[in-house]
């Protein structure tokens, strides 16, 4: 049977309806479901039989592994949805699978716990985990058949049984260039004018899962890489830069950031990504490598642009060290895109209307874009610091005063544009709701 178009009427009502398919397309071998709910490879192949269409996958053909089937089904439907992690999450009659998206997590689907173990089986195979251990935490990793993902697995025992989440990496594709990821052009510009100089460093701070990677791998696409070294230190390393070298950090062999540190320098590098500064001796490695004519651009978690500097003072760096070193601080978050689809102009409560100097907004009602949330993909939320030269003196002579009120006072005011001020300027753009901002002011 030949066909090209394919429409859901096709589909019988009661699957229809037991996995809520929107819409279907049929590529000329398989077919590939827009569903709430994933749907098993045996139901499609069970559509295609009664289509009378061939079916990809016959019982007996391919000598698959238990549970291996249900995995890729799990798969494909995440890797529709922009999902950077599967939780499967063992309760007491049964597993709750829930997916990452768009830093939210969503509740997908069920199973039993006798396919869940055929199915952590196979992970821990993949994975290279050993398969008979189930009662300490293993991690582990394997490339999708695909090619397009790298899975990084972590199983976890808990009450009711082995609690597993995979971490999806697209392979390649994740470099971003920095005028994609959100910030106003004024701000661009101080991150712009600040790798252009010879030495110094850029670091950027904000939570776990904020996006500071994607931010550093931006900002070193603003350099003329042909004509520098530029390398990167990273654990893991999740996105792959071909121009630059990157390095992966291994402690089980020793080497740490501070070591891989210590060698690289010894390699003429321009450019230095280190993907988080720890601890106290890859922070003073890396405040002298920015003064001793290398650029540095790294991250560190805290929550403020002036805790960075409180962190670097709490791991016993000189202050002068930091003073000289840190030139441009950028703090982000991420919060999630009102939905293109299905985003309607709406008035703001006046009580807000005052907080952020903004009539309206465009919020998302929910469609099967965006999985009924309102909101899809995301956008960074940014604050940027200059230090002042009236905070680097500050800083420079701080053990004489000790003052951290003053200090972080001080800080603050090399802030030409607030995280607040760009929370605003998103939302009249069209781009997010006050209510997604909310939660990072
Ligand atoms: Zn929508």
């Amino acid at each position: 049977m030949e066909l090209r178009f394919f429409s859901k009427d096709l589909i019988p009502h009661h699957y229809r309806k037991k996995y809520q398919i929107h819409t279907v397309d049929w590529d000329g071998t398989s077919l590939h479901f827009d569903s709430m709910i994933p749907v098993p490879i045996e139901v499609q192949n069970d559509i295609l039989q009664e289509l009378g269409l061939e079916i990809p996958y016959k019982k007996g053909e391919h000598t698959t592994l238990q549970g291996d089937e249900t995995l890729e089904c799990f798969f494909s439907y995440a890797f529709q949805r922009r999902t950077t992690d599967i939780h499967f999450e063992p309760q007491e009659k049964m597993v709750s699978i829930r997916y990452r998206i768009d830093g939210l997590l969503h509740p997908v689907d069920s199973i039993s716990h006798e396919e869940y173990q055929k199915m952590t089986r196979v992970i821990k195979l993949k994975g290279g985990m050993d398969i008979t251990e189930n009662r300490l935490p293993q991690e582990g990793g394997f490339r999708h058949e695909s090619c397009q993902f790298d899975i990084r697995a972590s199983i976890v025992p808990s009450l009711y049984g082995e609690k597993a989440v995979l971490r999806i990496l697209p392979v390649c594709n994740q470099l971003q260039k920095l005028e994609l990821l959100g910030m106003t052009e004024f701000q661009m510009k101080f991150v712009q004018n600040a790798v252009r100089k010879r030495s110094g460093s850029i670091i950027v701070n904000g939570p776990t899962g904020s996006g500071k990677s994607t931010t550093l791998h931006a900002i070193l696409q603003e350099l003329d890489c042909t004509s520098k070294s530029v390398l990167s230190i990273e654990d893991p390393i999740e996105i792959v830069d071909p121009i630059i070298s990157q390095f992966q950090v291994d402690e089980a062999l020793g080497l740490t950031y501070a070591e891989y540190l210590k060698r690289v320098l010894r390699q003429d590098p321009d450019v230095i990504l280190l993907g988080e500064i720890r601890d106290k001796e890859t922070a003073r490695l890396a405040c002298e490598a920015s003064l001793t004519g290398h650029y540095v651009l790294s991250t560190i978690h805290t929550k403020t642009t002036a805790d960075v500097v409180l962190r670097l003072l709490e791991m016993q760096l000189e202050p002068f060290l930091i003073a000289d070193a840190l030139q441009l601080i950028i703090n982000q978050r991420l919060i999630r895109k009102s939905c293109p689809y299905c985003s309607v102009e709406e008035k703001i409560s006046p009580m807000y209307q005052k907080v952020f100097h903004v009539e309206t907004q465009k919020k998302g009602r929910g469609c099967h874009y965006c999985n009924n949330t309102g909101y899809l993909g995301r956008v960074g939320l940014f604050e940027i610091n200059q230090i002042s030269e009236k905070a680097r003196d500050f800083v420079f002579s701080f053990l004489s005063h000790a003052n951290v009120n003053q200090c972080m006072q001080l800080l603050n005011e090399g802030i030409a544009f607030t995280m607040k001020d760009h929370a605003t300027d998103l939302i009249k753009r069209g781009l997010t709701t006050y209510q997604e901002v909310l939660p990072c002011l």
